[in-house]
């Protein structure tokens, strides 16, 4: 497991790939404002280490201890209120592998009006999802009570794997960084469909069954596979 920045080097071009997919997709909003981070052992993590993540390059990360300490590199100011939210999580939830904040467009839509996301849109159960995204209670960013505001969400719903930030942003955690930027993109594709359809008359929600209905489909997908 890496233990140094140098170490660490290819988890950081995954990261500095992930954070250029999510510009692609539209994800970062214009001001291209996320924060990053990939646990690379039980007490480290490797995180960027300013605000804007439109040109990272492999000087733009810091290794950060679990418990807030910056072990390597070094860390713009306004980055260090950040650190704990993804800390924490990594403390928190041991499932937990990548974490991503970001302003993504839709899903932050849905923040600003402290509207949860509900479970209406199919492409999101396969991602273990069980329930509709909730939002965290506004506070300012970094401070004790935005933290364990989500952490409080975290620990509480083991099967949950996004939270909006109200007024905010979004912040998506799940066992790697390809499945965290996949939820972040399916999130984002749901909220956007959700306000279309409410041109429509409103998203209807899923069956009842559903939710067990497309895990035993998976399960029974892998295993004849
Ligand atoms: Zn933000």
């Amino acid at each position: 497991m890496p233990k140094t920045l140098v170490e660490s080097q290819e988890v950081i071009s995954q990261l500095i790939d992930a954070s250029r997919t999510l510009m692609r997709a539209g994800l970062l909003f214009r001001g291209a404002h996320a924060n990053l981070s990939v646990r690379v052992s039980g007490d480290r993590m490797v995180m960027t280490s300013g605000g804007n993540v439109a040109q990272l390059t492999p000087d733009d990360f810091a290794l950060v201890g679990l418990d807030g300490t910056i072990q390597e590199g070094t860390m713009v100011p306004t980055m260090k209120e950040i650190v704990e939210m993804h800390a924490g999580l990594y403390r928190e939830r041991p499932d937990v592998g990548a974490v991503v904040h970001s302003h993504a467009p839709h899903v932050t839509a849905f923040a600003l009006a402290h509207r949860p996301i509900p479970l209406v849109y199919e492409p999101l159960l396969r991602f273990g999802l069980t329930e509709a995204v909730p939002v965290v209670p506004w506070a300012p960013r970094g401070s004790e009570e935005s933290v364990s505001g989500i952490l409080d969400q975290a620990k509480d719903h083991p099967g949950l794997f996004a939270v909006t930030l109200a007024n905010h942003g979004v912040l998506v955690f799940a066992a790697d960084l390809t499945t965290t930027v996949q939820l972040l993109t399916t999130l984002d594709e749901a909220a956007e469909l959700i306000l279309k359809a409410t041109a429509l008359g409103g998203a209807k929600p899923l069956p009842d069954l559903a939710i067990e209905q497309v895990r035993s489909r998976i399960k029974a997908f892998s295993v004849s596979h």
